[in-house]
């Protein structure tokens, strides 16, 4: 290494060159594979390809590789990460062994249900907690992810105008602190999204609320609490509003981190909803492993769930278990998903509901909503805050300042990985400028709410006596300042050094 190499800025990385493809040297091999014990035959011609140019590796040289990319990466097992509305608390190990007994793990989706009545035992009763847990009458636990399931729950509403012959109810209210996934959903399911504004408080602005409203209307989705992380303060007008003209009301469960045991949807006179088990209940995500959304529904929309669900076939009786089986609601919208949905989240979910037990959930709610309001009091004499009100389990502010010209809440965040910590959610919502949305979950400690608000109140100091030090950030990580922009316009697919593009 030169000392110009050693004195770089990131002094505890190496540097990302060279890639695995300028390791290799012919002959080198990182897998024996035992004696053939079968005739050899040529592969059809098609299969085969020459000219591909593959590194020739020892094991060695891939564990180092991958190895050494996985601490360029930062997680929650890593540090603190208050990247809002996603729900980036601590996932307990305990969920990966419980995901990990054979009996679950090497199940087989076409095995005869005789076979895998732990299996279902275990998804009757997730369905029934989080029932239970939403106030609702029934679960399906298909859908793969959050904006799955709202595209499940709007689809049930759909068939169930349809069913009752109203097919002309077509339009969904989505007002515009609602999550992206809303309108998304709505269009993708073909019918029209109607935007509604909000009031200065953060809330559903109520008499343009009342002049959307007719017989054309299906429903309307909104999240709560909403995307400013505040408890929507109309709930219950909004509610009879909309079931005042025949809509039925979808809510948007992904922050029910805010809500267990403190409120449930059913009671608040939700139709239909979905939940985000891989934020709410631990399961891991953001590349740490895929969704699960399941919908659940109170009476009215109960024969119109996904399925198949699990049932009890044959009840038990006294020391004899259950039956269990699966089958399909009345008039279910269909299938979904291939098989159950994404089974090794269900049992990560049920790990951590079953650990918790109630009052545990509601102590997680409390413990998140009381992190994320010690942080925004502490902020909000250096950052601006769009609500001055109590938050749910995120706060929005804003990094931007009138005295600091030309920083804006990405060069916040930049600067936030410096100080080792993951970024905030930027520019979302849509409606706040220059968003930073900071949930902080309730897995973390006061020292570590602590240590992250010292980081921010230190930038926003830095924003004004050196701004420079944010436009340039971050500066210790494996990779700088990246040009997004250009990113994603010119992908470069490809791991192999390329020759460089001319700006
Ligand atoms: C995360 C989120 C979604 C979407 O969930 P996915 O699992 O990413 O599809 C929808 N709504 C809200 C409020 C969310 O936070």
């Amino acid at each position: 290494m030169t000392d110009e190499q050693t004195t770089q800025s990131n002094a505890t990385l190496p540097p990302l060159e060279p890639l695995i493809y300028d390791l290799g040297a012919p002959g080198r091999k990182g897998v024996n594979l035992p004696d053939s014990d079968v005739p050899e035959a040529r592969l059809p011609e098609h299969l085969v390809r020459t000219g591909l140019d593959l590194p020739e590796v020892s094991e060695m040289d891939v564990v180092r590789h991958f190895v050494r990319l996985s601490q360029f990466n930062y997680s929650i097992d890593t540090g603190f990460y208050p990247l809002g509305s996603c729900t980036m608390k601590y996932n307990p190990k305990l969920n990966e062994d419980m995901a990990r007994l054979p009996g679950f793990a090497l199940a087989h989706p076409l095995q005869d249900t005789t076979t895998v009545q732990g299996a279902l035992a275990l998804m009757y009763t997730l369905q029934a907690w989080l029932a239970e847990i939403s106030g609702m009458a029934g679960v399906s636990l298909q859908p793969a992810a959050g904006a799955h399931g709202e595209f499940a729950g709007i689809l049930m509403i759909r068939a169930y105008h349809i069913a009752n012959g109203e097919p002309n109810r077509t339009r969904i209210i989505v007002p515009d602190s609602a999550h992206g996934t809303n309108p998304a959903t709505t269009a993708m399911t073909g019918l029209d999204v109607v935007e509604i504004t909000s009031d200065n408080n953060g809330d559903v602005d109520l008499d343009r609320l009342r002049e959307v409203c007719d017989e054309t209307v299906a429903g309307m989705m909104i999240t709560v609490p909403n995307t400013l992380g505040v408890f929507e303060g109309h709930i219950n007008e909004i509610v009879d509003i909309v079931h005042g003209c025949g809509g039925l009301m979808y809510m948007d469960g992904a922050n029910m981190n805010a809500m267990l045991g403190i409120a449930k949807p059913g009671e608040l006179g939700f139709d239909v909803m979905h939940y985000n088990l891989h934020k709410t209940f631990s399961t891991p995500h953001g590349g740490g492993g895929p969704g699960s959304g399941p919908v659940a529904a109170n009476e009215k929309l109960l024969p119109f769930l996904p399925g198949p669900v699990a049932t009890i076939e044959e009840e038990g009786d006294g020391d004899i278990p259950p039956l269990y089986g699966l089958s399909m609601p009345e008039q279910s919208i269909g299938r979904l998903k291939a098989f159950y949905g994404n089974f090794g989240m269900l049992v990560r979910a049920f790990t951590y509901i079953m650990l918790h037990g109630g009052p545990g959930l509601k102590a997680v709610t409390q413990h998140a909503v009381l992190n994320a309001n010690y942080i925004r009091a502490r902020l909000k004499d250096s950052y601006t805050m769009p609500f001055e009100r109590i938050c749910g389990h995120e706060f929005v502010c804003e990094g931007h300042w009138t005295d600091a010209e030309g920083v804006h809440a990405l060069d916040v965040s930049k600067r936030l990985m410096d100080y080792g910590f993951h970024p905030p959610t930027n520019y979302f919502p849509l409606i706040v400028p220059e968003a930073l949305l900071i949930e902080p979950t309730e897995t973390e400690s006061k020292e570590a709410c602590d240590a992250f608000i010292e980081a921010m109140l230190t930038i926003a100091k830095e924003a004004k006596d050196n701004p420079d030090l944010l436009h340039e950030a971050p500066h210790k990580t494996p990779v700088g300042r990246v040009d997004e922009v250009r990113a994603a316009k010119e992908l470069v697919l490809c791991c192999r050094p390329i020759p460089a593009v001319e700006k």
